[in-house]
């Protein structure tokens, strides 16, 4: 099957898989559906304490806690949140919650006390699952609590004015006592947040299918199904989509293995992938950055790496080259997705790829893609730019409790549009441009500009503010801030600066202040964000 566009919808040029098509399929279910034949394969590794376990040790400790989780009340549709860096536990916590038939809440554990609770209350959280060391921050949730890792300090229980419990507790509950909840394909396992083409984060639902589905097209790739297994180093963050549904997710229900890491060190990164002879190494941009100006490391035996594959933010074809050349034997793949696609749309496939780098790749297999004119809305056809829009199993299923957004963002025919500007070349490879919607992407990360020129506007010297993303090296953007102060107002721009700095995760803050005397509006009071990032731009 070939690549082919036929009225303007792009399909993708993959052989077709069958999606599963029983309405009562939990992801749980389709994880496990082949263990009997690898029981004692690794399933995960924590490259941190060399902690590991096997499928079976996996699938039965997730059944434990399962039960111990259903113990404290948590039952289907009932919202728990998880703020902890990547571990063993933090997987078996994700999917206990989901075999529960609960749904799992994700947040970024460097959030504020203040984030979280906004979190925590937009998606109706009962329960927090976390590390002891991010007590402080998550105790003002006042939501019963579950930790990962050693019992905590005493400290922390007389604190507590709620139920404190340890997940070593649940999952050393009878794994006889778990009864599987009834699940549809169609029934929502995750809110994860996104603040999608406008505004700030919202909840994406997505559902058991899409996980189910996104995980068969990010695995299509020969390689990714070949045995014995690859082995798949997670050191993207396990709450955000690309390490949840693409990384973890997508490649144990291959009866591939994860050796997983809770922060990125490069010397760990390098040395783990020498000890559990990783195969895949799936990067954000920053850490290809460091990759290329290492040169090619010698210090550790790499042979067995073969793919390093990045996403979440666009990765500059220079960049690419410059790492290629480093390591002329692997392949440097480079795939696209989003929160509301469950993390993947398109990736470049060796066996297709026709080496033209700083392309994201061809669709995945299921999904069809529409490039829109942004003033007609109209298809255009290949090599024309537009927005990027898609439609297939993985696309969510609108955003929680948002009907609006939900409806700018999904058309009546199921297509989801990205806000991304990117076009189709003659043989199916897609390009991201740029990007029409207001995010700005800090090292992959979210950060929403409508969030922090709410909190600008909630100074009292601030009588406008707009907040708009600018290049950066490292960083790929950063945000900065154009503010017009109150008439009689003195405020510095490193008082603004702090004054933000204070109340965000630190990958939020405000970079740089210009003072203004109006933000640039168009005659219905829209902020013409486009005229503004043109400018600083030309300023660089
Ligand atoms: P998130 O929902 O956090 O995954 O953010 C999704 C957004 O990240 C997309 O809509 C793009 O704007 C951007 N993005 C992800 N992958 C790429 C890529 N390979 N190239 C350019 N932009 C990307």
């Amino acid at each position: 099957v070939l690549y082919s566009v036929d009225e303007g919808i792009h399909r993708s040029p993959l052989q077709p898989v069958t999606f599963p098509t029983e309405p009562c399929l939990s992801l749980i279910t389709f994880l496990f559906r082949n263990i009997a034949s690898y029981p004692d394969r690794l399933a995960i590794a924590d490259a941190d304490s060399g902690e590991s376990l096997t499928f079976a040790q996996l699938f039965s400790a997730i059944r434990s806690t399962s039960a111990g989780l259903s113990r404290l009340g948590i039952q289907k549709g009932t919202v728990v949140l998880i703020c902890a860096p990547n571990s063993i536990h933090f997987a078996v916590s994700f999917f206990a919650i989901i075999a529960a038939g609960a749904v799992a809440t994700t947040v970024n554990p460097l959030y504020t006390a203040s984030e979280l609770s906004k979190q925590a209350i937009d998606s109706g959280s009962k329960v927090v699952i976390t590390v002891t060391s991010l007590w402080d921050k998550v105790k003002f949730l006042r939501l019963p609590t579950v930790f990962i890792g050693p019992k905590a300090a005493p400290s922390v229980a007389a604190d507590s004015k709620v139920p404190i419990l340890y997940l070593s507790d649940l999952m050393s509950v009878p794994e006889a006592e778990y009864s599987p909840p009834v699940v549809h394909q169609s029934d929502i396992c995750t809110l994860l947040y996104s603040s999608g083409t406008t505004g700030t984060s919202k909840g994406v639902m997505l559902s058991h299918r899409n996980f189910i589905c996104t995980s068969l097209m990010a695995t299509h790739d020969q390689d990714l199904r070949r045995h014995p297994q690859n082995i798949c180093l997670c050191v993207l963050p396990m709450f955000h989509v690309f390490g949840l549904s693409v990384i973890t997710y997508a490649q144990l229900q291959r009866g591939n293995s994860l050796v997983v890491m809770g922060r990125f060190e490069m010397d760990l990164v390098l040395r783990s992938i020498e000890k559990y002879r990783v195969t895949y190494f799936f990067v954000v941009p920053p850490i290809m950055i460091t990759l290329a100006k290492q040169g090619r490391v010698v210090r550790y035996d790499l042979s067995s790496l073969k793919y390093l594959a990045s996403g979440a933010a666009p990765l500059g074809k220079d960049l690419m080259e410059e790492v290629a050349k480093n390591y002329p034997e692997k392949m440097v793949l480079q795939g696209y997705g989003l929160t509301e696609a469950c993390g993947f749309i398109s990736i470049e496939y060796p066996e297709k790829s026709v080496g033209k780098f700083g392309s994201v790749g061809f669709l995945a297999v299921g999904i069809d893609g529409k490039v829109l004119n942004v003033d007609t809305q109209e298809p255009l056809p290949p090599n024309q730019l537009g927005e990027l829009c898609f439609r297939g199993p993985n696309i969510m299923q609108g955003y929680f409790n948002n009907p609006q957004a939900t409806e700018l963002t999904l058309d009546k025919e199921g297509w989801l549009h990205t806000g991304d500007l990117g076009y189709f070349d003659e043989n199916g490879q897609i390009f991201v441009v740029d990007r029409i919607k207001e995010l700005i992407k800090y090292k992959g990360l979210q950060v929403a500009p409508a969030e922090l020129e709410g909190l600008l506007l909630s100074h009292p010297d601030i009588v406008d503010a707009v907040v708009i993303p600018f290049p950066d090296d490292e960083a790929g953007e950063i945000p900065i801030g154009y503010v017009v102060r109150s008439p009689n107002s003195s405020i510095t721009e490193d008082e603004v600066l702090k004054f933000i700095a204070n109340q965000v995760a630190p990958y939020k803050k405000l970079r740089r202040v210009t003072f203004v005397n109006s933000v640039p509006k168009s005659p219905s009071g829209k902020i013409l964000r486009r005229e503004l990032i043109q400018k600083a731009k030309s300023n660089l």
